[in-house]
């Protein structure tokens, strides 16, 4: 594993999709990983990263950001309205924006910061009880409040359930994201980037495939 065998990977898939690998942006997650790795990759010339707090992100980032100009990073984790105004200025794109609150916190902090990162709405294709996003019924009513409030709402993120056939949740993701007009979809980890390619997705959100595994202390 590492860089170059997923971009092998997802070149394949592109291939077998009939797609091409430039319209599939790979997001590296970087949570919780060593610096040593996360420069490693950066080293390879890779500029687009993920992470799932704010918290991380202050402490890792700006001095990456600084020795490596272009990077890019992607909050892909639960977005707290009390954070709200750290991820607007640290935040190139935020794939968790899942509810009506946060909405109207980040249309009025943009306002205030002049500025807002890119948006992904999280959508809980699985209605899952104890997984953030939006329900799948309430979706599109969704998506409208955020364009109402001017949010620069670029498409639709998911997380499928562990124990469900990932390619339905992506379909599901894609419906709801065609209906509506939206073009990016965020879906695919390191188990399932290739199902998520098949299906559509125009960014991927692959971890330990390329990083190894997160060691928690
Ligand atoms: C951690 C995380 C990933 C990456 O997971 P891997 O299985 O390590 O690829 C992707 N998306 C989100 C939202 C995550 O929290």
């Amino acid at each position: 594993m590492g860089l170059s065998d997923i971009r092998d990977r997802i070149a394949r898939a592109c291939k077998e999709a009939g797609r091409t690998p430039e319209d599939v942006a790979l997001i590296a997650i970087s949570k919780v990983q060593p610096n040593d790795r996360v420069e490693a990759v950066l080293k390879e010339g890779h500029r687009l990263f993920g992470e799932n707090t704010v918290q991380e992100t202050e402490g890792k980032w700006p001095d990456f950001r600084a020795r490596y100009p272009g990077t890019e990073v992607h909050l892909v984790g639960p977005l707290q309205s009390n954070k709200a105004r750290k991820a607007v200025e640290l935040f190139d794109a935020i794939h968790s924006v899942d509810r009506p609150k946060i909405a109207r916190t980040l249309a009025r902090l943009a306002q205030e910061e002049g500025r807002c990162p890119d948006l992904f709405l999280q959508v809980n294709t699985g209605e899952e009880e104890q997984k953030a996003g939006i329900m799948p019924a309430d979706a599109d009513s969704f998506i409208a409040e955020c364009r109402e409030l001017d949010l620069p709402v670029r498409g639709l993120m998911c997380i499928p359930p562990v124990e469900e056939t990932p390619s339905l949740h992506f379909a599901l993701l894609k419906k709801i994201a065609r209906r509506n007009g939206l073009e990016g979809l965020s879906m695919g980890m390191s188990g399932d980037f290739e199902e998520a390619i098949a299906q559509g997705a125009t960014h991927i959100r692959v971890g330990s495939a390329i990083f190894g595994e997160r060691v928690y202390s």
